[in-house]
């Protein structure tokens, strides 16, 4: 099993980096990524757990870009994790997350909602490598009563268009392809399926995106298919996993539950090793 997305307590995952990996080796993965959102924070903590557990580690991560108010999650395989242009440009990410987070605070205050913005926001002042989103404010209005879930939190409050969300600043796409691509990675599109853009996928891939992620939680056989198919008519790799976040809000993704083929793994390993 080949399982290239998933998430840790360094982002909105509910797993540490050992119980992430004693959960993926229970499953049987034998290739894991861990892709927290901007940022590479929990790498080097599954990358060691992996190794004692027999399992092949892919550094990664899942950056969020922003091209026409909407979000595109761009996944980055195999990066140097120790890139410092990368880890500049994360904490600038991270910055502007901490920043959006609070401006939602103040949102939901003056909509009568009323949470403890200091122990949302505390976490990722004092850790500055983890990074925060709206999945932290979803947990604190499930726990003080507005609502039964995080899933209804993000539809009432919180998605676009409901009266608590805030726009995004963030990096273009392009250019976040550019970050992974300097950190010696491959970028590949994240559940496109979800964006429904597909009519950006050739764009990004002239803009030297290597791969799109056919493989996901949230696509049944067709959207899967589909993909594939526009994947090799681009000349793009594919990539997959199970998007994983111990989190009900989730659904029923576990390691392992979306896994990769194996030729596929090798032709995106191929393509990041392969000289520029
Ligand atoms: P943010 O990083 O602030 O843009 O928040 C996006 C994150 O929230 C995603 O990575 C998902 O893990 C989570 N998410 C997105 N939509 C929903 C939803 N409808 N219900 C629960 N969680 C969601
Ligand atoms: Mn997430
Ligand atoms: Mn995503
Ligand atoms: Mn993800």
């Amino acid at each position: 099993m080949i399982d290239l997305h998933t998430h840790t307590t360094a982002s909105d995952g509910r797993c540490t980096p050992a119980e992430l990996v004693a959960r993926a080796a229970a499953a049987g993965v034998t290739v894991l990524s861990v892709t927290d959102h901007d940022t590479v924070e929990a790498c080097d903590a599954v990358g060691n757990a992996c190794a004692l557990a027999g399992i092949t580690f892919v550094p990664g991560i899942e950056i969020t870009a922003v091209r026409d108010e909407v979000d595109v999650h761009v996944l980055g395989y195999f990066v140097d994790v120790r890139s410092s242009s990368l880890g500049v440009f994360l904490a600038e990410q991270r910055q502007r997350r901490l920043d959006r987070v609070g401006r939602i605070l103040v949102q939901l205050e003056t909509l009568g909602i009323k949470l403890d913005s200091n122990a949302i926001l505390r976490p990722a002042i004092d850790q500055p490598g983890a990074s925060i989103g709206r999945p932290a404010v979803a947990r604190a209005m499930v726990a003080a009563g507005y609502v039964k879930t995080s899933n209804d939190a993000f539809a009432t409050w919180l998605s676009r268009g409901r009266p608590g969300f805030v726009a995004r600043e963030g990096a273009a796409p392009d250019n976040v392809i550019e970050h992974i691509h300097a950190a010696g990675g491959v970028a590949s599109m994240a559940h496109p399926g979800l964006l429904r853009r597909d009519m950006w996928i050739a764009g990004f891939a002239s803009s030297g995106l290597d791969a799109i992620e056919a493989y996901h939680t949230n696509h049944d056989e067709q959207l899967t298919g589909h993909y594939r198919s526009v994947a090799h008519r681009l000349g793009l790799c594919i990539s997959g996993g199970s998007d994983y976040h111990a989190d009900e809000s989730h659904g029923s993704a576990h390691p392992g539950s979306v896994s990769l083929p194996v030729e596929a793994f090798d032709q995106l390993r191929a393509r990041a090793t392969r000289p520029s």
